[in-house]
């Protein structure tokens, strides 16, 4: 059973831009409207598609463990666009039906799947910011966040593109408890991802050789960097607060090297 997981944001909010530390090949894209990314990488494996039945046949058949459909608020727009002539309640009930049908086929997805569904957010008649669906009258047939176990939602907060994590009071946005540390965290889905793997057990968690401790995602880096990086630069896999420790010791010991007066030997 894959994890659907949503991530809500209003246009320009860093949305897009949360996809741009995955590699070409690690994570496979359902463009719903064909819009350019806002960054370089080029995903190998893409779908530009507003059609349910080729989407579905997509994610059923992709070898990445990653896939993100953006932006899923067009899946109900367009449909409720072409649409449009029709009278009666009739097409509410199947576009509401089709995008559920598509978060329930995370289900039949390998255990090891996340599919992230990123959508626009709107204010909702309560005044609380919710998924961006086509209407009330969808509203009554389906509650989209109800479908997902974590919710995140982009903010922008001087300057910094950020998700944050749980609700403010005035959101839908959610997330099982001890996932992430903090309200909000730098608005990359590589390292959201890898700390969903970790939680939900998808993957084998590295642990610090120093303290023994898990080493998880910290200040914007992936797990996998702070491990390689450390591997590289100290010769064991290091979390990054004993990496923290050791450069202000070899800082600490520098300085006093200097004021000894015994120059640069204190390599
Ligand atoms: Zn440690």
């Amino acid at each position: 059973m894959g994890l659907p997981v949503l991530i809500l944001g209003y246009s320009g909010s860093g949305k897009s831009a949360s996809m741009r530390n995955f590699k070409a090949e690690e994570m496979a894209l359902v463009n719903v409207n064909g819009k350019p990314l806002p960054f370089r990488t080029q995903f190998k494996s893409v779908l530009n598609s507003d059609n349910y039945a080729e989407i579905s046949q997509f994610l059923k058949t992709q070898t990445a463990k990653v896939i993100v459909i953006d932006d899923t608020q067009y899946l109900m727009a367009n449909e409720f666009m072409r649409r449009a002539k029709e009278t009666g309640f009739q097409k509410f009930t199947d576009i509401g039906k089709n995008f559920w049908e598509l978060i329930k086929l995370t289900e039949t997805l390998p255990a090891d799947t996340i599919i992230y569904f990123m959508n626009h957010l709107e204010t909702g008649e309560d005044g609380r910011q919710k998924s961006k669906t086509i209407g009330k009258l969808l509203d009554e047939k389906i509650t989209v966040e109800g479908m997902f176990t974590t919710v995140l939602k982009t903010v922008v907060n001087d300057g910094k593109y950020l998700f944050a994590t749980q609700t403010d009071g005035s959101d839908t946005c959610k997330s099982p408890i001890g996932l992430f540390e903090t309200m909000y965290i730098p608005n990359d889905l590589k390292a959201v991802d890898e700390a969903l793997r970790i939680y939900y057990g998808m993957k084998q968690q590295e642990t610090c050789a120093d303290c023994g401790k898990a080493i998880l995602p910290a200040c914007g880096r992936t797990a996998e960097q702070i491990a390689g990086g450390t591997l590289k630069n100290y010769g064991r896999k290091l979390c990054w607060s004993c990496m923290a420790r050791l450069i202000k010791e070899a800082k600490t010991n520098a300085a006093q090297t200097v004021s000894d007066g015994t120059g640069a030997e204190g390599q």
